[in-house]
């Protein structure tokens, strides 16, 4: 037997390995059973070179619990190691500079263990002792087993072992002993080694007998040696890619659309992304797509590493190129990831435009489902936004889709706007703002459904991509407005009219805290609506942002502000104006006049005021101008109570705002309830 000591630089590496990479314990089998699985994979090479001769038709490695033991053993029947390369690979394993990186990424446990190639060492994160049996597939050579204690001395000792390979024989410490359970193991080697190349043995199959599971003389395999995203795509049928999916993720529903990528150069990468049926909360179901290197699972934490939309897909990539062992901020950071971001973000688009050009009819069945990955998609990658253009899909309200291009040449005649601007109609909810979504149709125009959460956020980026296109939402003014053309002359209201009537229709508008309402004056033309509530499409949207974004601001605590457009040409409207006149007629006169000679006494004064310097006005006649401009108000505010006086009994003014407030689905409650029975009255008469 000879004895030495291990080559580190520092005596705290064992130290190290214990403490800090104590969180992250659970790899320390990934690390094995990949030193494994490559040790079987290089016999292969040998074999193809004919550098080995022996039989390769049963490589695997063996997962052993040995419970009383208190021990875990991986074997492999790969090439194993001499003497010399115990020596050189496991004994020697410190390098330049250890103590610097240490120090420097001691709270990276990951990124010290692919650096250093600690993988082996890993092993003593939870081993009071580890063992190395092994024999090397060279000709002649001797069987040894290697000994350490978890210090820098170790044992090295020729043995007999007949075949070739390694047994890595863990001593499992006490404070580990959490691994020494079968259903631990299990969901570790679950975790990494599901998609391993070679088979991973652990257990036996078990079967029902007599009341309980048994073991049978059948190996238990755990892992699936050829995933689906390694083998081509012209092997694989529809029903093995939804296998696959269901094999990763048994709970879910049959993905839309999957993605194969395949791709040699610049970089090496391969794997299936899957574009999942999602319900209405997207959130939860980020970050399902799972990493791995060569088979071997990294991390389903990709945010960083994938572009942000595509983390709300599911599926697998693997790619030698993503470095095995590092810390996700290093991930993050290194150029070679970023490459295969964006590469995977443009292979990602140019299937979905392959998918589109080859099966419309598909694509479009599922489009409402896969909008909003497009959308997200649009709204986070810049590039993405532009390739999207090409199979990006509007839909109008009679179902039907277009693409931009399409949508552009089918609207242009009707909705251009005098100012060349194409307006784009929308409704969010058609059952909603039918009333709208009808009147804009019988006008010729188109209306387009935006109905999800990304909708805001989306058409204004389209807005501020195009500034000639505008969106409008379909009650967001009358439809005269909508899109504003060059139209004959329409009959305006003088600004003294409209403030006689405003309060006769302000006070028939609901009154709470939740909403404002702003009366406006339209010619709507003798056979249009007499009355329309109103949504502005600014206040809207902001408010709808703020809403998206949570929390409380500014725009989102604000009353909705809504505006009553009174069609003051219509028969109905005409005939509350005509009874106010009459009802109201030589009251107003008289408050008119006292008004007018209110304003007759101010103009006066203010006039002899405006001649004289500031030190020659007495403060009597400012007084007397404070008490007249007093004296005014007063008069005023009686005038529109008396109008709102008259408003309020008028029952027809009350229906038609309720009418009104119905057609958008306002009316609610106890004030639907009055709107019925007066109705009901109305009818009667
Ligand atoms: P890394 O795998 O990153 O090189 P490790 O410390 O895990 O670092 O392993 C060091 C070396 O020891 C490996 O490169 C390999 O040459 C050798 N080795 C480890 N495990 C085995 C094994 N099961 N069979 C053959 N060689 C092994």
């Amino acid at each position: 037997m000879q004895t030495g000591k291990i080559g580190v630089t520092s005596e705290n590496l064992f130290p190290i390995i214990k403490k800090f990479l104590y969180s992250d314990h659970d790899i320390f089998l990934r690390e094995i059973i990949s030193n494994a699985v490559d040790a079987t994979q290089k016999l292969k090479t040998l074999a193809a070179k004919s550098e080995y001769k022996g039989d390769i038709s049963d490589l695997k490695i063996v997962v052993k619990l040995d419970k009383k033991a208190k021990t875990i053993t991986v074997s492999d029947n790969g090439i194993g190691m001499t003497e010399e390369e115990i020596e050189k690979y496991i004994n020697e394993i410190a390098l330049s500079g250890a103590n610097d990186f240490l120090e420097k990424y001691k709270n990276e446990t990951n990124a010290i263990i692919g650096h250093f190639g600690l993988g082996f060492y890993s092993s003593f994160m939870v081993s009071k002792k580890v063992e190395i049996v092994t024999k090397s597939y060279k000709e002649d050579a001797k069987a040894v087993k290697w000994s350490c204690e978890g210090n820098p001395d170790f044992t090295i000792e020729e043995i007999d072992k007949e075949t070739i390979g390694t047994d890595i024989i863990m001593h499992i410490n006490k404070d580990s002993e959490e691994f020494i359970d079968e259903n631990k193991i299990s969901g570790i080697l679950e975790k990494y080694c599901t998609f391993l190349p070679v088979p991973i043995i652990f257990g036996k199959e078990k079967e029902w007998k007599d009341g309980k599971y048994v073991d049978t003389d059948k190996d238990r395999q755990i892992n699936d040696i050829e995933p689906a995203w390694t083998k081509k795509p012209a092997d694989l049928t529809d029903e093995d890619y939804k296998n696959f999916y269901r094999k990763l993720y048994p709970m879910a529903e049959e993905p839309l659309f999957n993605i194969h990528l395949n791709v040699d150069y610049p970089f090496n990468l391969t794997g299936i992304l899957y574009f999942p049926r999602i319900k209405n909360n997207f959130e939860v179901q980020k970050n399902k797509i799972q990493l791995f290197c060569n088979q071997v699972f990294v991390t389903d934490s990709v945010e960083g590493i994938v572009p942000e939309f595509l983390t709300l897909l599911h599926g697998v990539l693997d790619s030698p190129d993503i470095p095995l062992n590092v810390s996700r901020s290093y991930l993050q950071g290194d150029p070679n990831v970023k490459k295969i971001s964006s590469h995977i973000s443009k292979k990602v688009s140019d299937r979905l435009k392959e998918i589109f050009s080859s099966d419309r009819e598909q694509f479009e069945k599922k489009w409402d489902d896969l909008k909003i990955f497009i959308e997200y998609g649009m709204l986070t990658d810049e590039k993405f936004y532009d390739r999207a253009l090409n199979f990006f899909l509007f839909k109008n309200t009679e179902g039907k889709y277009f693409t931009f291009e399409e949508y552009e040449k089918l609207i242009k005649e009707e909705q251009t706007d005098k100012d060349k601007n194409l307006i784009y109609l929308y409704t969010t909810n058609a059952e909603e703002q039918y009333t709208f979504v009808e009147a804009a149709k019988n006008k010729g125009y188109d209306i387009l459904i935006l109905d999800d959460v990304l909708t805001t956020h989306l058409i204004s980026r389209i807005e501020q991509k195009n500034p000639e296109r505008k969106f409008t939402r379909v009650d967001s003014d009358v439809v005269e407005n909508l899109i504003k053309k060059d139209d004959k002359e329409k009959e305006e209201l003088s600004w003294e009219q409209k403030q006689e009537l405003s309060p006769v229709f302000q006070a028939v508008c609901p009154e709470n805290n939740n909403h404002t309402f702003i009366i406006d004056f339209q010619d709507l033309g003798e056979d249009g609506v007499p009355m329309v509530v109103t949504r502005s499409e600014f206040m809207r949207r902001m408010k709808d942002m703020s809403q998206s974004q949570g929390g409380m601001n500014f725009y989102g605590d604000m009353p909705d502000n809504l505006t009553l457009v009174v069609n003051h040409v219509h028969p109905l409207v005409k005939k509350i104006i005509d009874s106010k006149n009459k009802k109201l007629g030589t009251k107003l006169e008289l408050a008119n006049a006292g008004i007018l000679a209110k304003k007759r006494d101010l103009d006066k004064i203010k006039k002899e005021e405006d001649l004289k310097k500031e030190e020659e006005k007495t403060e009597a006649e400012k007084d007397k101008l404070n008490e007249l401009n007093n004296e005014l108000a007063k008069l005023e505010e009686s005038k529109r109570e008396l109008l709102k006086g008259f408003g309020k009994q008028n029952k027809l003014a009350k229906q038609l705002v309720d009418l009104a407030l119905l057609a958008n689905g306002m009316l609610k409650g106890a004030d639907l309830d009055k709107f019925i029975k007066r109705s009901v009255d109305l009818i009667k008469k």
